[in-house]
Formats: structure tokens, sequence, C-alpha cells
């Protein structure tokens, strides 16, 4: 099939087998077992040599799995995929793939929880340096970075804060001085973010989230778009030697991700492959949700501001048409008069669940800064933008007057 003039739901559901099914079967089964045999000595030893691909064992691949991957392959420009066992897996291996110790990471000063605790304790307990910024900011980011900086790591839209980094003005400078441009673009998933044309060179995503589909199962893939040179990273260097673009996926499958186990299952892989299918249809209707509650929360006399990207009257509206289709997730943020009345609205609530996840089918509430920011001191959060005064919402795909029939009667 000629992926390039098929649409993304298309392209999903036809991928083809890895290899024919014996019973034809329409779905990818799912391939529970850990070890595949071999017919003689000779194909196992060029199997173990790397002179020939087949499944051998399920930590290190898998078909179920190895499907997901050709999936997301063929619905993005990416030109190598891995498939890990959370978004925390795959962050962490890639960034373990990419930077040597000595060598520097700058990262934005807003990310999600534990992509930052990452940052902070765990990356620098082994050598590698992290240097926190406000990626907005153009000129911090080419001050923080020098002759050691191997990465820039952010998300595509920040959260709570909905902060979008302009990927054109950040792809020059990363490729004038060397370093990989590395997303999170979890909450922007492949249908409303093609990364390649903005200058990305490797997508991270926890597909707990978006493609999941109704938060059925934990899991993270890589994705990496083949446009940086890995003979510049001195921990690439003799990876890309022989493995060029595809190095730092190699790296992650025959190294770190192999010896850190950090493997997606074949059940898992079965969840991720019937929800990307149906990405697409869930992700307009959560933007069409999230446009309408805009509107309302626009003339609701109770609601003191909000914030999201895909409103017009919202600070990052611009970006998000131009980087995301004018589709920018799903998540947005409202402030009431008080805490006190967030917690009053927030306990009369019926429909809409009190939840931190984001991106589930359900609609879910959270008051930031009593919960995720609990453990950081006020001055933290101020420079955070968590506001005791703030609500985030993760839009679902429920019907739009149900979701707002639940506001009007918290509200009262
Ligand atoms: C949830 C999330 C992660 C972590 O993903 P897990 O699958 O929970 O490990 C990373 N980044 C972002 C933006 C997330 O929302």
């Amino acid at each position: 099939m000629n992926n390039d003039k098929k649409g993304f739901i298309t392209r999903s559901l036809h991928t083809s087998f890895p290899k024919d099914d014996a019973y034809n079967a329409l779905h990818m089964p799912v391939y529970d077992g850990v070890a595949y045999e071999f017919d003689n000595a000779e194909e196992i030893a060029e199997t173990f040599a790397g002179k020939r691909f087949a499944h051998a064992y399920s930590r290190t691949s898998n078909p179920t799995v190895e499907y997901f991957e050709k999936k997301m392959l063929a619905v993005t420009e990416a030109r190598a995929a891995i498939a890990l066992a959370s978004g925390m897996a795959a962050i962490s291996n890639v960034l373990l793939s990419l930077v040597e110790q000595g060598g520097n990471i700058v990262a934005s000063h807003h990310l999600f929880g534990h992509s930052y605790a990452l940052l902070k304790q765990t990356l620098p307990s082994l050598g590698l340096e992290v240097r926190f910024v406000d990626m907005t900011d153009h000129s911090a980011v080419k001050a923080a970075t020098d002759e050691k900086t191997r990465v820039y790591f952010f998300e595509t839209i920040t959260n709570p804060q909905l902060e979008i980094v302009d990927l054109s003005k950040l792809s020059v400078l990363a490729k004038d001085k060397g370093v990989a441009v590395v997303c999170d673009s979890t909450i922007t998933p492949p249908y409303v973010f093609q990364s390649k044309r903005f200058g990305v060179d490797i997508e991270v995503m926890s597909t707990t989230k978006f493609i999941s589909g109704g938060a059925a199962a934990f899991g993270g893939v890589v994705l990496d778009n083949g446009t940086f040179d890995y003979l510049k990273l001195p921990a690439l260097k003799e990876w890309a030697v022989k493995y060029e673009t595809n190095a730092l996926v190699a790296r992650i499958r025959k190294e770190v991700f192999r010896h850190l186990g950090g493997s997606m299952t074949a059940h898992t892989a079965h969840f991720m492959n019937l929800g990307l299918d149906i990405m697409p249809l869930r992700i307009e209707r959560c933007v069409e949700n999230c446009k309408k509650l805009a509107l309302f929360f626009e003339t609701h006399k109770q609601v003191v501001s909000y914030n999201y990207p895909g409103a017009a009257g919202s600070k990052g509206y611009k970006l998000a048409q131009m980087q995301f289709n004018g589709m920018p997730g799903a998540v947005m943020t409202f402030d009431l008069e008080s805490k006190e009345a967030c917690y009053r609205f927030f306990d009369r609530l019926k429909v809409i669940r009190k939840a931190t996840n984001l991106n589930d089918n359900k609609t879910l509430i959270i008051h930031p800064e009593s919960t995720i920011y609990a453990e950081f001191s006020d001055e933290e959060k101020k420079a955070m933008g968590v506001r005791p005064t703030m609500m985030r919402l993760s839009v679902g795909i429920e019907e739009c007057e149900d979701l707002i029939k639940d506001f009007e009667e918290a509200l009262q």
C-alpha cells in the first residue's frame, strides 16, 4: 500500500502484519509466549549475530509489539520506532542512550512531574548534567547551550501551564549547535502533530494517554525521524558507524532497553493497536468538547479565567493553529475566585471524574495545587504557574451537554 496517499485511520487499520497469519486473522493476534524456536543451528547463530531478524525472546522483541511499532511508523514520517513499558521508560531510555557522562541536557523547567524528577535526581546521579530553562525563551535556551549540550528536551504543550515552544525557532538553533531535539508529544500525538515537519529529531510519548484510548494499559513509544547525524554524539558515535540514522533505536534495543528490561507486553501492545486506530475520532471529539467548554467558561460569571490553546482568546492560539493543526490536545485549565470555591465545585461534580490521569475517554478533573504539586513550596508553585484557584480538566468524549450541565450544577 502506498502510504503517502492514505489517511491516518486507513493507514493504521490496514498496516500489514510483519508475517502472514496462519489463520488469516483480521486483528493481529496477542503473542503472549516468551520464547521462539529456530529450525537449525545456522539460523539461530545468524539471528544472534544480527545477520537476520527473528524473534527469540519477548523481552527484546515480540510479534504483537512489533506490529504496534509498525503501525506507529505507518501513521508518521518516522524512520525507526521502539515501544516500551511506559512513557517514563521511553523518556529514560532515550536520554540514557543519547547523552554520555559529562554531557548535558537543556530541558524545560515545566515538565511532567516524574520526568522532572528523572532529570533533577536520577540522571545527575549518573553523571549527566541537566540545565533547566524556560524553553519558550529563545535567548535563555541559547545561553544555556555549550559544546557539551547533546539534547533539548521539552513537552509540546506543558501542563498545567499550557505553554508552547516555537519549534521553528528552536530547531534552527539546534541544527546550528548540533543538538538533538527531543520532544515529549504525549498530549499532542501524531494525528495532530507532524513532528518531522517542525524540526523535531526524536519524539517520545506515553501511549498510556491518547493512544491507548480509555487508559486501558501503560505504554511508551520512541519515534526517530531519521534527521539527526549521530556521528556528532559521543554516546552514539560507534553505533552510528554501523547503524547510521538508526543508531539511537539500535542502541536502545540492543543495549539500554534490553539491559534495563523496560519492554512492552504483548497484551499491552494489543490495547495500543486497537486504541491507535480510533484515536483520531476520539481526539476530534475531545477538541470539539474543549471548544464548547471554552465558550461556556467565557460566559459563566463564576469562572474568572480559562486557558485552552485551541480557543481564540488563549495565549498559545496562534502557535497551536500552526503546530497542532488547531487541535492542541484536550487539557484545559480554569480559575475560580478562591481555593474554597474550587473545592466546593469539585465535591459537587457528578459526571466529571476526580482523577489525576490525562486523555482518558472520561472527562477528568483535579486541583493541581493541593495534589500533584503538594510537595512543592509556595514559591516553587508560583514559579510553575500553579495557582490555588486553578482547576485542571482533561476533557473526554462524553456528550458535551452532559459536561456543561454537570458544571452548571456544581457551580451553583
Ligand atoms: C503521563 C505522562 C508521562 C509518563 O507516562 P507513563 O506512561 O505514565 O510512564 C510522560 N509525559 C507526559 C507529558 C505525560 O502526560
